[in-house]
């Protein structure tokens, strides 16, 4: 983990609307204000409904709040006649550093594939956001392919064309963790990681691999957070439901290894 800043991240997912956000965010703060335990270095990120990052975003900037910004999902687009679409251009412009692409959500309610994702990846990239790249394989894939195959394949699609200088995060999230409870063990989320810094390293270079953060996502609670922490290849945790509750996600944020 040398020279890669922890980053916890919190996708609210269709969760909270903008006057919500905002009592939300403010008791995160608070909760971490009034921390015994310095927060130190570890980067916080919260990943609102595209209805509340203006509101998200006026909040951090007038309290100075630490937090960084994300949006869930992009255009593949930049900009035209794309009902419904939220093109990177706009998220760039409210201040969002993140957007999460190719979370199991997507890939399974909207058919989003690997070239979805990939074109979504350089959506990003041309608006200067970081994509925070969702792989991971369901049980039956896992029970098929073995526990690293399918992460991989997806990820080698999702970095076609990225240059070797792109400021890029990727989050291993077992399907099968997500949303269950049935949480991978510290060994598992580490082997998974550490083969998907490889595929870094073997498309955009060893420096990549050396900076890029691996984050595991899947069932992470204030009570497992530090056994993924203390594995070498995990960098942070994407955090779903665990994420709404403002005790237990000020607990994750300040976990000790
Ligand atoms: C997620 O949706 O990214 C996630 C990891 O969810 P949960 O923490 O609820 O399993």
């Amino acid at each position: 983990v040398v020279g890669r800043v922890p980053l916890i991240a919190g996708n609210w997912k269709m969760n909270l609307d903008h006057l919500q956000a905002v009592a939300f965010v403010q008791k995160l703060h608070w909760a971490l204000k009034d921390a015994k335990h310095e927060v130190g270095s570890v980067e916080v990120a919260v990943f609102p409904p595209f209805t509340d990052i203006r509101t998200v975003q006026t909040l951090i900037d007038a309290d100075k709040i630490a937090f960084s910004l994300g949006a869930q999902d992009l255009s593949t687009h930049d900009a035209g006649a794309y009902t419904g679409e939220i093109s990177g251009a706009f998220l760039s412009k409210l201040n969002c550093g993140y957007v999460i692409i190719g979370h199991s959500e997507r890939r399974e309610y909207h058919d989003e594939t690997d070239e979805v994702v990939a074109a979504k990846v350089q959506a990003a990239l041309r608006h200067e956001l970081v994509p925070v790249i969702c792989v991971g394989e369901t049980l039956e894939q896992r029970e098929e392919s073995g526990p690293t195959a399918v992460s991989v394949g997806q990820l080698e699609v999702a970095l076609e064309g990225v240059p070797s200088g792109a400021d890029i995060v990727v989050a291993y999230e077992p399907v099968w963790a997500i949303g269950t409870g049935q949480v991978a063990s510290p060994e598992q989320a580490q082997e998974v990681c550490a083969a998907l810094r490889t595929v870094i390293a073997e498309k955009l270079g060893q420096d990549a691999a050396d900076r890029t953060r691996v984050l595991y996502g899947g069932s992470v609670k204030s009570g497992n957070v530090a056994s993924f922490m203390r594995e070498p290849d995990v960098d942070g945790a994407l955090v779903g439901g665990a994420s709404l509750v403002v005790d237990e996600f000020a607990a994750i944020i300040r976990y000790q290894k």
